[in-house]
């Protein structure tokens, strides 16, 4: 089988001995790229095969997320749930032989959703009702609800346009996410100014409050949630989501000709800030402890689901990615540090608090990495940061090759290690098939039996390969 002799080369490594595919072979058999510590890609890619296949044979990281969905369960900032979040993950570090595991302390926003969560849709005598849920931050109803016409907009162009049609109305924001646009990040970008600024477009025009389409490629009825905000010196009104076939059904009976009026009741509430807490774990490097690669995910969820996919799954891989270096004994150069950002859902205070602390000061982070887009299948890293750190990762794409992993692009990173990017930190993202994502984020859709083990234990395993590869040969 000469064929086979060609593409196949016997490497061995370790007193182990494995067989190289490809491309990949011929690059680690030429020795084109050797490293500056002396470790070869084939020794990289030989670690990340004990890496990977770990991960996937002892599903760590599904364990941990089922004791965090069940144990913590919903997590919004400042709530009981967060607080056992912080708990449980500072655990499961020490649990896993984590050096230095600690709690870092930041104040947090608290909106809580309360018990009075109603739409009704009013069609003479009959009310029928409609699933709604309001939007983080906002304001409660009147007791007694907001009862008025709903105006159909797709736009804040569009609203204005309508001058002062808008007053005294409920004004329903049914722009749906773009199903041609392929990144579904960028057609949620494209949707989810309705959700973050309707509520100030609302008040602006005169409306009574905002009802806006749920940010989701699905068609089911469920609604999902998400921040928004108000704006100083314009009127604060209630902002609330609507499940997609609700808001068909509603857009349907306004193109019929029909007015139509709907009932929104709130009870949700501002608090004022609380204490609440990053968690911290980390490997101390062998070399040089001071340059630390930072992986990381969100801890806090909204509060319809268990934050499953958003961010527990990150949280989760984050901590795998430690343990599987620990349990094979790869002990990196430079420090490998797990965190658990606090608030990113409504605040992001938790990344603000970790860039800035003092504790920092005597720090170089080499790279900031973050999985916060669902616990799917990997299929590699966006990368920001300057060309050159580009160029010089996209020569590891070899490693990650067996994992269907390879693609390396630039791109954003991720909302919590930002205000580290900010500082000029090479940042990465977990970059994964996200088609589903907003099927699930921020409802209660979002639950454990929505993320597959195997998936998740993938982006475990390349956290762990990606980080072992950065802390060994820097960037
Ligand atoms: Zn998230």
């Amino acid at each position: 089988m000469p064929r086979r002799k060609e593409s196949q080369i016997e490497v061995s490594m370790h007193g182990r001995s494995f067989v190289l595919v490809g491309i990949a072979a011929a690059i680690f058999a030429a020795g084109a790229i050797a490293a500056p510590g002396g470790d070869s890609l084939a020794a990289f890619d030989a670690a990340a095969r004990r890496i990977m296949a770990l991960a996937l044979r002892t599903q760590g990281a599904y364990g941990m997320l089922d004791t965090l969905t069940r144990k913590a369960g919903k997590r919004l900032s400042g709530s009981p749930g967060a607080a056992a979040a912080v708990e449980e993950t500072r655990r499961m570090m020490e649990a896993r032989g984590f050096a230095n595991v600690h709690r870092e302390e930041v104040m947090v926003p608290r909106w809580e959703r309360g018990p009075v969560e109603r739409g009704t849709l009013l069609r003479g005598d009959r009310k029928i009702p409609l699933a709604v849920c309001a939007l983080g931050g906002s304001v409660a109803t009147p007791a007694g609800g907001v009862t008025a016409e709903v105006l159909e907009v797709r736009s804040f162009e569009e609203l204005r346009s309508l001058g002062a049609a808008a007053r005294g109305k409920i004004v329903f924001f049914n722009r749906a996410m773009d199903p041609a646009t392929f990144d579904t990040f960028e057609a949620y970008g494209g949707a989810v100014n309705q959700r973050g600024a309707g509520a100030v477009e609302a008040g602006k025009a005169g409306g009574l409050a905002a009802l806006v389409r749920s940010v989701t490629l699905s068609h089911d009825n469920v609604p999902h949630t998400g921040v928004m905000h108000y704006a100083d010196g314009v009127v604060r009104v209630p902002a609330a989501a609507i499940g997609v076939q609700d808001a068909e059904r509603l857009s349907a009976l306004l193109k019929s000709g029909e007015r139509v009026r709907v009932r929104l009741e709130l009870s949700c509430r501002t608090y004022p800030d609380v204490p609440s807490a990053n968690v911290v774990g980390e490997i101390r490097g062998s070399e040089l402890p001071d340059e630390v690669v930072v992986v990381g995910g969100h801890l806090d969820s909204w509060d319809k689901g268990t934050g499953a996919h958003d961010d527990g799954a990150g949280c989760v891989q984050a901590i795998e990615a430690l343990s599987l270096l620990n349990q094979l004994g790869l002990r990196p150069r430079r420090t490998v540090r797990a965190v658990m950002f606090m608030n990113e859902e409504n605040g992001l205070r938790g990344g603000l608090a970790y860039a800035a602390s003092t504790q920092r000061a005597n720090e170089r982070h080499v790279a900031a990495i973050e999985s916060d887009r669902g616990g799917f299948a990997p299929s590699g890293f966006t990368v920001q940061a300057d060309s050159a750190v580009l160029r010089r990762v996209q020569r590891w794409a070899p490693v990650f090759a067996p994992y269907r992993a390879d693609r390396i692009t630039s791109g954003g990173s991720g909302a919590d290690i930002s205000p580290l990017v900010k500082n000029g930190t090479p940042g990465f993202g977990l970059m994964v098939a996200d088609h589903r994502y907003f099927d699930y984020h921020h409802s209660g859709n979002d639950t454990i039996d929505k993320v597959h083990p195997r998936e998740l234990e993938m982006g475990a395993g390349l956290l762990g390969i990606l980080c072992y590869l950065i802390a060994q040969e820097g960037l």
